[in-house]
């Protein structure tokens, strides 16, 4: 019924517009370009189809094919996504796709996208115009060998004396130098050539209009021309993990933390959650009888060792009320951020995160009550209980959930065996990764978030690069980045 043309931006997921998100989940029928991000494409329902028209085994698809396509895909659909790199009406051919549907009678809307002749240049730190050193930018296509002179006036361009953006001008640089030189561009007017802007593998080269001719520069690349691609602002090819594949084996649930944290760093996530997060065995019924006994009053401590532990006790109260008096522990200060988007602030956080840490610090038992619940995964480790009980405490450990394995999609493990580092974030997870994905594709570098998780995969045989200081998510990508750099 209406085709959507989507700009998906320069390639980082982030830079996809919240309009093209919401699009592109209602999507039955996505069809894109080859260098579409597959993260992008994750965007649309599983069931949608999803049709790749950069890749045809005779070269590229024609454009009047796809527009035609895009006609008898709108008859059949409700929701047609045309997903096209950068902004679909620069250089995008979004226009003639547009005017093809204008003319069926079908209904479109246009998604303007974030086009990489302004994003590209600015993750490589050059701003496409800059007060005292250019007042404005053109973008122009070096694409047809046969066309340049015929598609672009050089030495008008080069008369203007702004920024100039070249997009699909690789193979024709030394053609393009030649004429903005010959148009009275000085030979050393700065120009940076961006290849894979926006995306972990960014490279970055700078150069000059005499000198480009004879500089490497690989497609897809933007090339920036004029005073502000003298300016060095680089910043994202500066962030310590830039590029590097990161395994990350915590169940899907909980990695979203850790995962956001290594992409700030720059790092490309491999996501192999070995784990998932499952009822307990008895689906939850001793659970639900603490939250009953707690919201009665019966107890004068929780201790949360796990963020599943919190989520999976709130599940079961309530009111948050139901704490009343109740204080509350925590084994580290990852396991108080939960509890913090239900407004509770634990009593105890101990310095060391580990049981033996909270059992260090652990107040003597009052001389009436002393009733300690322990909501925790089922087979955890006994330290704590045991610690409580011969201090004095009545405590009651409860199956809040399970962890239970899952398998890595083969897509997932192909990405594994390519990847740099491998966080572990806890025993299961090494356990698990071992048995599922075996000993042979863990990748050099491997980072554990604290010295129980260590001692598990060093008798497992890996040898482990480092331990985190803090055993928090921040802590293990501190110490990730040291052991990378
Ligand atoms: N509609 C797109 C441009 C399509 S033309 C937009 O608005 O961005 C394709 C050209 O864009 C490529 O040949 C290259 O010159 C440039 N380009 C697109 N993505 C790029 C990227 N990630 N890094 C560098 N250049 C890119």
């Amino acid at each position: 019924m209406t085709v959507y043309l989507v700009g998906a931006g320069p390639g980082d997921p982030g830079l996809l517009t919240m309009r093209a998100a919401e699009i592109l989940a209602s999507a039955e029928v996505v069809v894109h370009d080859r260098l579409a991000e597959s993260t992008l494409l994750d965007l649309a329902p599983p069931a949608a189809g999803r049709i790749d028209v950069g890749k045809a085994p005779g070269g590229p698809i024609r454009q009047d094919t796809i527009n035609e396509l895009l006609v008898s895909l709108a008859a059949e659909h409700v929701t047609v996504v045309r997903l096209k790199g950068g902004d679909p009406f620069v250089f995008g051919r979004g226009g003639e796709e547009a005017l093809a549907l204008a003319a069926a009678g079908v209904d479109f809307e246009v998604v303007p996208g974030i086009t990489s002749a302004v994003a590209v240049a600015a993750y490589a730190g050059v701003p496409v115009t800059h007060r005292g050193l250019s007042t404005s930018f053109t973008v122009v296509t070096g694409h047809r060998r046969d066309a340049l002179d015929a598609e672009t006036d050089w030495s008008a361009l080069a008369a203007v004396g702004g920024t100039i953006v070249v997009l699909m001008g690789v193979s024709h640089r030394a053609e393009i130098a030649r004429r903005l030189i010959a148009g009275g561009m000085a030979r050393e007017t700065p120009v940076t050539a961006v290849q894979w802007g926006t995306r972990p593998e960014q490279r970055t080269t700078r150069t000059t209009l005499a000198a480009l001719g004879d500089t490497v520069v690989e497609p897809p690349a933007t090339m920036i021309i004029g005073a502000v691609a003298g300016l060095d602002l680089a910043w994202y090819e500066r962030r310590p993990l830039l590029g590097r594949r990161v395994v990350v084996t915590r169940a899907r649930e909980q990695a979203s933390g850790l995962v956001a944290r290594l992409a700030a760093a720059g790092a490309r996530v491999v996501e192999a959650p070995t784990i998932a997060v499952a009822d307990p065995a008895d689906g939850g019924a001793a659970l639900a009888r603490a939250g009953s006994e707690l919201a009665a009053g019966r107890y004068d401590w929780v201790v949360f060792a796990s963020a599943n532990a919190v989520t999976r006790l709130l599940a079961v109260l309530r009111d948050a009320r139901d704490f009343g008096g109740c204080r509350i522990a925590v084994v580290g200060p990852g396991t108080a951020v939960p509890l913090a988007a239900y407004h509770l602030v634990a009593d105890l956080i101990p310095d060391r995160e580990i049981a033996e840490g909270l059992l260090a610090v652990w107040p003597p038992r009052p001389p009436t009550g002393g009733r300690v619940l322990i909501p925790r995964a089922a087979a955890g480790r006994d330290v704590l209980p045991e610690g409580l009980v011969a201090a004095g405490w009545e405590v009651d450990v409860v199956d809040a959930y399970r962890t239970v394995r899952s398998e890595p999609t083969p897509h997932q493990l192909e990405s594994v065996a390519d990847a740099d580092a491998i966080c572990f974030t806890s025993s299961s997870t090494v356990t698990n990764f071992l048995d599922v994905v075996g000993a042979t594709r863990v990748p050099p570098i491997v980072a554990c978030i604290g010295p129980v998780t260590a001692t598990t995969a060093r008798e497992a045989g890996l040898s482990v690069a480092t331990v985190a200081e803090t055993h928090t998510v921040p802590g293990l990508v501190r110490a990730l980045i040291d052991a990378l750099r």
